[in-house]
C-alpha cells in the first residue's frame, strides 16, 4: 500500500473464550497476530465465493465455500468476521451449529465451527453489515460520470473479514474463484483474471489461481471500462477518464521491464491498473493483477507515476514474499519503496530518483520529529501486539526500510545486492517471511556468514533500534541545490516572475514549497500565485503543498479552491496534513469543522473516522 497514515485506536483487547471447549479448541483473539483464526491447526486453502451486490441496501449477500486442511485433527475451524450476519453454515454438506464471540471494536467476532478430521469443506451463508470497513459505497454524484453508483474495497490490513468470513492473517495463503452478480450496466473487477467488457447479465466470474493472503482480495464495481496499453498491461476506469488515464500510464510496459530485470519474472499474468474515483482513501493498493490507484496521480505530465512503480514492485515484495505478521510490515513496504526507486531510475535517470529519495527522506524526518527520535515506532521491526496493524503504517517502514536497503547496496555493491534481491524473491516466493528469516538470508547472501561485516554496517541497530544509525546515506540532489538557491533569493529580493522555474518537475516544486518559511508575507504569496497559478494547480501534490502553506500564512484567496479539493479528494495523505494545519489556530479550527461536515460523505468510513477523532482531539 502506498503510505497511508495510521488510523485507529488503541484497544484493550479482551480474550473471548468459546463455549463449550477444551483448551486446544478455545477460540480466542490473538492480539499479536490480530486474528481469531487457528491457522496452526486448520488452514483454509481455496474459496468459492458467490455474491450478489445490492447497491440499494449497500450490502453483499454471499455464500463463501472454503476448502480447508485439518493439520492437527482439530475439532473446530475458527474464522475472522466483522459485522456479518450469518444465516447458515454447512460442513461437508451438513448444517452445523456455530458460535460467534462478542464483537471487539476494530477486530470483529471470531466464528467457531465444529469439524471432524474427515471434513474438508465449510460453506457459510451470510450478509455483510453496515459497519463493513472494507467497502466504500459511492453515490452517482461522487463518480466521474455521475450516472451510476460505485463500490470498491480496501482489505489491507485486516478488513477482508468484513467482506468475507476468512482466516484473516497474512501468514495464510488462499486461491479463489468468485461469481459476482452486480446491477445491469455495471462491470465488476477483482484481484484476479478480469473481464475486459461488460456483459448482458452483469454476472462476472473470476479466478485467482495463485495463492494470496486474504488482505489482497479486492473488488470494485461501477461504470468501468478497459483500455489495453500492451498485451499484458492496461487500465480500467470510468469511460470519461479512460483515454487520459491510459496516456498517463503508457510507461507501464517499460516499468515492468525494469522491474523484471531486478526482481525476476513477473509471476501474475496480467498487470492492470484501476483508477478509482477521487474518494479512494489511499494512494494505491497492490491488489494482485489489478493495482487500485487514486486518480490524484493523473497530473497530465506523468510526473506522479512513481506510485504505479511502487504498486507494481509489490508484485514481488509483499504479494510474492509476504510479511508473516504486521510487525514485519517493513519487509513489504521498505523493500517495495527501494524497488520503486530502482524502477524509476531505470525509466528516468539518477538526477530524477535522487529527488524521490530526498522527498522520502524528508517524510521520514517529519515522522521522526512527530514521534520523537527514540520512539519505539521508529524501529523497522515494530511491536503491534495489542494494537491495530494500521498503527504500523507510518513513513518509517517505507522510507527507513528503503534507505536501509540503499545503505546495504552502497556497501556491498550493486551487482551483489541485486543478486541477493533476486535470490530473496525466488527462494521465498509465495511464503510468509519474517525479519529473522530475512536476516539469515542477508547473512548468507550479502555477508557470507561474516557477522563482523554485518555488525560494521549496524544491521541489527537499523532494524531493532529506534532512531537513524549514523551510516544512513543522504545526499542533497543536484537539482534541489538550484531550487534552494532560487528560493533563498525569492525570500529576500527576487520576484516570482524572475524565478527560473519553467522546467521544474513536480518534485522541484515540492522542494521549493516545503522549504518556504511559514511566515512568508501575503504579498509574496500573491506574487507566486499570480505567476504560477498555484491555487488552481491540477497537480494534486503541488496543490496540497500550496494549500498547507496558504493555511500557515493565512493566504485566503486559496481557501475556496482548497475547500473544493478537500470535498473532492479522499486521499488520507492529503487530508490529514491539511486538516492538522487548520487546527493550529482557532479560526482555522472553525474552518476545518465546517469543511469536514460538508465533505465527510465523500470520505472512506475509516478516513472519516480518523479525521473526526483528529477534530475532536484538537
Ligand atoms: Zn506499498
Amino acid at each position: 500500500m502506498h503510505k497511508i497514515l495510521a488510523q485507529i485506536f488503541l484497544i484493550t483487547v479482551v480474550l473471548q473464550a468459546c463455549k463449550p471447549g477444551n483448551s486446544s479448541n478455545v477460540i480466542e483473539f490473538n492480539p499479536a497476530t490480530h486474528t481469531f483464526s487457528n491457522i496452526k491447526d486448520v488452514r483454509t486453502k481455496h474459496l468459492n465465493w458467490e455474491a450478489i451486490v445490492d447497491f440499494d441496501k449497500k450490502q453483499v449477500d454471499a455464500l463463501a465455500t472454503w476448502s480447508f486442511e485439518n493439520l492437527t485433527k482439530a475439532k473446530f475451524i475458527h474464522f475472522d468476521t466483522y459485522d456479518l450476519t450469518i444465516r447458515k453454515i454447512k460442513v461437508n454438506g451438513k448444517e452445523v451449529q456455530f458460535f460467534l464471540t462478542p464483537f471487539l471494536e476494530s477486530y470483529g467476532s471470531g466464528l467457531s465451527i465444529p469439524i471432524t478430521e474427515k471434513d474438508s469443506i465449510v460453506s457459510i451463508e451470510y450478509t455483510t453489515g453496515p459497519k463493513a470497513l472494507a467497502m466504500q459505497w459511492l453515490a452517482p454524484e461522487q463518480t466521474a460520470g455521475k450516472k451510476m453508483p460505485y463500490m470498491f474495497t480496501q482489505c489491507e490490513s485486516i478488513q477482508a473479514r468484513s467482506l468475507i468470513p476468512c482466516q484473516d492473517a497474512p501468514a495464510n495463503r488462499i486461491t479463489y474463484h468468485a461469481s459476482v452478480q452486480v446491477p445491469k450496466g455495471m462491470m465488476a473487477v477483482m484481484s484476479a483474471k478480469n473481464p475486459t467488457e461488460k456483459n448482458e447479465k452483469a454476472l462476472y466470474d473470476f479466478d485467482m489461481e495463485i495463492p494470496i493472503p486474504t488482505y489482497l482480495i479486492a473488488l470494485a464495481i461501477g461504470d468501468i471500462e478497459y483500455q489495453a496499453i500492451d498485451e499484458r498491461t492496461g487500465v480500467y476506469t470510468e469511460p470519461s477518464q479512460l483515454e487520459q488515464a491510459a496516456r498517463e500510464l503508457s510507461d507501464i510496459p517499460a516499468m515492468m521491464k525494469a522491474a523484471e530485470a531486478l526482481g525476476g519474472p513477473y509471476r501474475w499474468g496480467k498487470y492492470d491498473v484501476l483508477i478509482a474515483p477521487p474518494s479512494f482513501p489511499i494512494g494505491g493498493m497492490e491488489n494482485p493483477r489489478l493495482t487500485f490507484a487514486t486518480p490524484t496521480i493523473i497530473a497530465g505530465d506523468k510526473s506522479l507515476v512513481s506510485l504505479i512503480a511502487h504498486e507494481m514492485a509489490h508484485s514481488w515484495s509483499g504479494n510474492l514474499v509476504t510479511n508473516a505478521v504486521w510487525d514485519d510490515l517493513w519487509l513489504n513496504e521498505g523493500f517495495t519503496t527501494y524497488f520503486e526507486r530502482r524502477i524509476m531510475e531505470s525509466i528516468t535517470d539518477t538526477s530524477y530518483t535522487e529527488m524521490l529519495w530526498e522527498l522520502g527522506y524528508q517524510d521520514m524526518q517529519s515522522d521522526f520529529a512527530t514521534l520523537g527520535m527514540t520512539h519505539a515506532d521508529t524501529r523497522l521491526r515494530v511491536d503491534l501486539n495489542k494494537r491495530h496493524p494500521g498503527d504500523g503504517f507510518s513513513n518509517i517502514p517505507y522510507e527507513k526500510g528503503a534507505v536501509f536497503l540503499r545503505m546495504l547496496e552502497r556497501n556491498v555493491g550493486r551487482p551483489k545486492f541485486d543478486a541477493f534481491l533476486n535470490q530473496y524473491f525466488s527462494t521465498n516466493a509465495f511464503k510468509p517471511t519474517t525479519t529473522e528469516i530475512c536476516l539469515v538470508f542477508m547473512d548468507k547472501h550479502l555477508f557470507e556468514g561474516d557477522t563482523n561485516k554485518r555488525n560494521q554496517l549496524k544491521v541489527r541497530e537499523w532494524i531493532y533500534e529506534p532512531s537513524l544509525p549514523d551510516n544512513c546515506p543522504h545526499l542533497t540532489p543536484s537539482r534541489f541545490v538550484n531550487v534552494d538557491a532560487q528560493r533563498k533569493d525569492f525570500e529576500t529580493s527576487l520576484t516570482a516572475s524572475k524565478l527560473n522555474a519553467r522546467n521544474w518537475s513536480t518534485h522541484e516544486w515540492l522542494q521549493f514549497l516545503r522549504k518556504l518559511p511559514r511566515t512568508l508575507s501575503l504579498e509574496k504569496m500573491a506574487d507566486l500565485d499570480l505567476v504560477f497559478k498555484l491555487t488552481q494547480s491540477g497537480n494534486s501534490e503541488i496543490a496540497d503543498e500550496w494549500y498547507k502553506l496558504a493555511i500557515a500564512t493565512g493566504y485566503e484567496p486559496a481557501y475556496a479552491a482548497m475547500t473544493d479539493f478537500l470535498s473532492r479528494v479522499g486521499r488520507m495523505k492529503f487530508l490529514e496534513p491539511l486538516y492538522s494545519e487548520m487546527l493550529k489556530t482557532p479560526k482555522g479550527k472553525e474552518m476545518a469543522k465546517k469543511i469536514f461536515e460538508q465533505a465527510r460523505m465523500n470520505y472512506h468510513p475509516q478516513t472519516a473516522g480518523k479525521l473526526e477523532k483528529l477534530l475532536k482531539a484538537s
